[in-house]
């Protein structure tokens, strides 16, 4: 396979790499505006024959009972990933904008490592329980517990971290028995379709397991929502989204996984070391562009050291300059699209409405006039009931906000419709544990400690989501529990 030479890229319905009923549609660089060439652009129909042949793959097959095949399968589309890590990479540079930095971490190389997880925890695995002999209404019974998978699961991800988020889902559902329909976003389609590729040319996984459906249009996900031969939505995007997913289930009862948006805290606590806290934080919220759920995107601090933290983290923001992604050093690349720049343009320009400064940035970079790029900004002089303190921007934007104290830094934390993740600094790590037990969050970053790992379960309460992805946890997601209680 060479993917880069692949300038159409094919759906893969049914063990077939197919062209799209509705023509194609073109991908695009956002650092450079080019076309890269164009995707197969699949309509309903498409996506209605992808279902059926997950569906005949789940009921027909022993897929969902041969664990010995699916970690085989699994382990070979590790390999085939490996072998065409290169490609892969150009691809996810050029289609998605990501920082070269950024792919030997989780824009590519962190989650083709972690398949070796899911082909680990499917080998290890408790499939059933024995819980032993009991009398319930004094009839003597052997009970026990059989995990089975959920039947035929529709992934519907968003451009952001394309690999990190398909292979997520991809990697356990398969590891536990499931077959699947992926529907990646418009935006990038190469590197979903690229995984269909290598899985159609150099894996034993057979037809109808995976099915890779790339469109332009978001009606064509939304059927996976809707069709009753669809088990489980598995989603990652916006709660916007997520809660239209959600209402599109509900007449089928469908099961639902939901890893949605985020406006998270960065909490400074007054023993902190605030020029090095300050500094981290504005390195986290200009990396990738701030195109992260789980960014950091609001940095609370003491009151009395406002000014100083402002100036930390504007010194840090004004020496990250958005560069081209193929440079080894560029920490903020592109934004996705001109229509995501010009919404968080709407967003800068919403601070100064509000009576907010920019301590540094606010707008499009002087010397980029092609590329989807927003100078790293800080956003000072406004409080926790701003508009950008409230909404998720996802693009290189920190605003700055006064705590009075350990008890308002978790109240501010904890003001917010999202509760994906949260950074606490302190010098005692007692006092840093304290304030992060009462985060309503799914994930914490005490100090610097990185949550990001194959056996770490993420996501987030509140309206940042149901359920947790990776980890055992995320297996399990994808498991039905089955108690069968036999007479004897
Ligand atoms: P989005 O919600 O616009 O789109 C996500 C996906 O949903 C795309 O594939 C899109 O085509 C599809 N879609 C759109 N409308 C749909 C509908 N009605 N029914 C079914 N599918 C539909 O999100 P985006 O702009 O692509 O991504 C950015 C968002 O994703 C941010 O809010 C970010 O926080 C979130 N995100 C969350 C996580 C997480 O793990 N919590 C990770 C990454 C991104």
């Amino acid at each position: 396979m060479t993917v880069l030479a692949n300038r159409e890229s094919q759906l893969l319905i049914d063990g077939k790499l197919v062209a799209g009923s509705g023509g194609s549609f073109e991908t695009v660089n956002p650092a450079t505006e080019e076309v890269l060439g164009v995707a197969a652009d699949a309509t309903a129909d498409d996506m209605g024959r992808a279902i059926e042949a997950a569906r005949r793959a789940f009921d027909e097959t022993d897929w969902s009972t041969d664990t010995d095949l699916r970690v085989r399968c699994l382990r070979q589309l590790q390999a085939a990933l490996k072998e065409h890590i290169e490609e892969l990479r150009e691809i996810t540079i050029g289609e998605v904008g990501a920082p070269r930095m950024l792919t030997s971490a989780a824009q590519l190389e962190g989650p083709v490592d972690d398949l070796s997880f899911c082909a680990d925890t499917a080998e290890s695995y408790e499939w059933n329980t024995d819980l032993g002999v009991a009398s319930p209404m004094g009839i003597k019974t052997r009970r026990r517990l059989a995990r089975e998978a959920v039947g035929v699961v529709g992934a519907i991800t968003p451009w952001n971290f394309p690999h990190q988020i398909n292979l997520a889902k991809i990697g356990p559902a398969l590891a536990a028995g499931n077959t699947i329909v992926l529907k990646p976003a418009p935006d990038t389609p190469w590197c979903a379709a690229a995984v269909g590729e290598l899985i159609a040319e150099h894996t034993d996984i057979p037809p109808g397991v995976v099915n890779i459906v790339t469109s332009s249009d978001h009606g064509v996900g939304a059927l996976l929502s809707k069709d009753p031969r669809v088990d489980m939505v598995s989603f990652t995007g916006s709660t916007a989204t997520g809660r239209s997913v959600m209402a599109d289930g509900a007449a089928t009862i469908k099961k639902v996984f939901l890893e949605l948006g985020g406006k998270s805290a960065f909490l400074v606590l007054d023993d902190a070391d605030l020029a090095a806290a300050c500094s981290m934080s504005a390195f986290t919220a200009s990396m990738h562009a701030g195109q992260g759920c789980a960014i950091t995107t609001r940095l609370v601090v003491p009151r009395a050291r406002y000014d100083e933290a402002v100036e930390a983290a504007a010194a840090t923001m004004g020496g990250l300059k958005p560069g081209d992604p193929q440079d080894a050093g560029t920490i903020c690349g592109p934004l996705i699209s001109a229509r995501q720049r010009d919404r968080v343009q709407g967003y800068l320009d919403s601070a100064i409405d509000e009576g907010g400064k920019f301590a540094v940035g606010g707008g499009r970079p002087a010397d980029r006039d092609t590329g989807f790029f927003i100078e790293p900004t800080v956003i000072a002089g406004l409080d926790n009931d701003a508009k950008v303190s409230r909404e998720e921007i996802f693009g290189p934007v920190l605003t700055v906000i006064a705590h009075d104290g350990d008890d308002d830094a978790v109240r501010i934390a904890n003001d917010s419709a999202y509760g994906l993740s949260g950074t606490v600094f302190s010098a005692d790590e007692e006092r840093a544990n304290r304030v992060a037990a009462r985060m309503r969050v799914g994930t914490v970053n005490i100090n610097g400690g990185v949550w990001y790992s194959a056996d770490m379960p993420f996501g987030g309460y509140k309206q940042s989501g149901l359920g947790r992805e990776m980890g055992l946890a995320g297996f399990e997601e994808y498991l039905e529990i089955k108690a069968i209680a036999t007479a004897v």
